[in-house]
């Protein structure tokens, strides 16, 4: 009892040193459970207690420091950090575009891999992806490859950014948490014919819990009014739905949030036109892409974009903008976006007072005409990337007149920076009982619908019977209309008469049948988890 006390006491008083140091204290601090103290232990915490917090006091983080302009406008933003006196230690570490070209064909050496990897924090420039290589994205490698399954896109109205909100005085201050793994970004895809290319779209429970759960975790930090679904499960039922349905499950928890639903594209219509009306919106990843940039427009484009990718082991925090090749090397680029996402690294990091201290700077040297030549005031000559830094450590303690931010008191960060040893997500839910009542065929032919239905129905084994077919998935048998428009690439459904089961054999069987007949580009099995269909049905079904 006493040691568990003292090692809650020692882990609290010392969690934001662990995550670099556990190796160091670990030895004594996370001995497996029922190992006894020595003296001589007790003896080396008392030690650490005493002279731990003086010798640990600086956390480190990873950079890289990217491509383009990405060297420039992270030595600006460094610079201010260090101005700022922050408890920081960065390892640089090797990614981009001269690392592929040096043969790394994951655009980061092993050594970055690993460093990253211990660290759990990486802080990283604009990079680029060799073309023509057939290389992979670094970016998107390292956003999936670390599980990083929140994308935390905050838009907010700066002064000195002229944008037709700021002119009519309408405040923005928004969040996007955009599902970062899933979707369409898979990238699984085929072509079921020559002609006809279908890309599966993956939303699961589990990587749906992960971002929304964030998503309220996020919104109740930063005090937000309302958290918002985006979604288009009025057409998606299964997918969509699935994202809403857990969205809906997971805001009962949190009762003091507004919580509610919006259709995406009315989303977007009500974002152009009201957008002080929303706070935080959480969304799946493709529809985050493109809302996130949408956003991005109405606080004065890419520049003023920052960006977190959010994972339980590993974050990387980045601006939304590209390396800039038209403008690198010049001293031209303008650092906010990424100093706006070093400042949600902070915040992150529990770092809240320095973080406000720098953003109020920034606000105030925005506000007061200092800019860079991308954007501002075009009467007022324009500043490079260093003396526009500068200017904002020169107005460190000052206030802005509009949009200050509060102050807000450190935290703990407390991170679990270890590799998973095991995947909850791959055990998934059973509590229903499940069957397969039928089978969708996708066969390539250029046979008329009649035609087609009249031989498959030839085929039809014991109880499994042609339902419908449908084309780019709408109904054309058995009834249709002559207005629409076929292509080479039919679905054949197949159910049993009242949802008797199958097994998967019955289903080979009816495979082997057709299989004489058509060419069969694709197979789905239709599944019943309970009394609920698990597939959609044709348009006109
Ligand atoms: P880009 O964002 O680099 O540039 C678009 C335009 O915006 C250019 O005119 C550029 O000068 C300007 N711009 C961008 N950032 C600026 C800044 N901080 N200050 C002033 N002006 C700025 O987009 P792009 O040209 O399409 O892409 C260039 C490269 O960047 C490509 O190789 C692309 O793959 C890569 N890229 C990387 C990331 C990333 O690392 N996360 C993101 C996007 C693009």
């Amino acid at each position: 009892m006493i040691k568990s006390n003292l090692q809650s006491i020692l882990r609290h008083k010392f969690s934001k040193y662990f995550t670099q140091h556990t190796q160091k204290v670990g030895l004594f601090f996370f001995k497996p459970a029922g190992t006894h103290l020595t003296s001589r232990q007790r003896l080396q915490i008392a030690y650490l207690n005493a002279f731990l917090p003086l010798k640990l006091t600086k956390m480190k983080i990873a950079v890289a420091k990217g491509d383009g302009i990405g060297p420039e406008i992270m030595e600006a933003v460094i610079g201010i950090f260090n101005a700022a006196k922050l408890p920081l230690e960065y390892q640089y570490v090797d990614m981009g575009k001269w690392v592929f070209d040096k043969g790394f064909s994951n655009g980061m050496t092993p050594e970055a891999k690993e460093s990253i990897e211990k660290l759990g924090i990486l802080f990283k420039g604009p990079m680029e992806t060799p073309k023509g290589k057939g290389v992979k994205s670094v970016n998107v490698t390292a956003r999936k490859t670390w599980n990083t399954y929140a994308n935390d896109r905050k838009f907010q109205t700066l002064s000195g950014v002229d944008t037709v909100f700021s002119k009519a005085g309408i405040n923005i201050d928004l969040t996007i948490v955009r599902e970062n793994i899933e979707d369409t970004y898979g990238g699984v895809e085929h072509k079921l014919t020559q002609d006809v290319a279908i890309a599966r779209r993956y939303i699961t429970r589990g990587g749906s819990e992960q971002v929304i759960r964030y998503a309220f975790e996020m919104a109740q930090k930063k005090g937000a009014r309302r958290i918002t679904c985006g979604h288009k499960a009025n057409i998606m039922k299964l997918t969509d739905g699935l994202f809403l349905e857990v969205f809906n499950e997971i805001a009962k928890a949190y009762s003091n949030l507004k919580a509610d639903d919006i259709i995406v594209d009315d989303l977007c219509m009500k974002l152009v036109s009201r957008p002080d009306l929303f706070d935080v919106i959480v969304l799946t990843n493709l529809q985050g892409d493109i809302v996130s940039d949408l956003c991005a427009g109405l606080v004065g484009g890419l520049g003023f974009a920052p960006s977190s990718n959010i994972g339980d082991h590993i974050s990387i925090f980045e601006a939304v903008h590209g390396t800039a090749p038209d403008i690198a090397g010049k001293n031209i680029a303008n650092p906010t976006a990424l100093l706006l996402s070093g400042l949600n690294m902070l915040r992150h990091l529990g770092m809240m007072e320095k973080a406000v201290m720098i953003e109020n700077a920034l606000l105030f040297t925005l506000e007061s005409g200092v800019h860079t030549g991308d954007f501002g005031d075009k009467s007022i000559p324009s500043v490079n990337t260093t003396v526009f830094a500068q200017a904002i450590i020169d107005n460190f303690g000052k206030q802005p007149s509009h949009h200050t931010k509060p102050n807000l008191k450190d935290f703990d960060f407390v991170s679990t920076n270890r590799a998973i040893s095991n995947n909850p997500m791959l055990l998934g839910s059973n509590n229903e009982p499940h069957k397969i009542v039928g089978a969708d065929f996708f066969i390539e032919t250029t046979l008329q619908p009649n035609a087609l239905a009249a031989i498959a129905i030839q085929e039809e084994k014991n109880q499994l019977k042609l339902v419908t077919i449908s084309n780019r998935g709408t109904q054309v048998w058995p009834t249709g209309s002559v207005f629409t428009n076929l292509v080479n690439q039919y679905l054949l459904r197949f159910e049993t008469e009242d949802e008797t089961p199958l097994t998967q054999s019955d289903i080979i069987h009816l495979y082997s049948a057709l299989a004489k007949n058509f060419q069969i580009s694709s197979v789905e099995i239709l599944n019943m988890w309970g009394d609920k269909k698990a597939y959609s049905l044709a348009q006109g079904q």
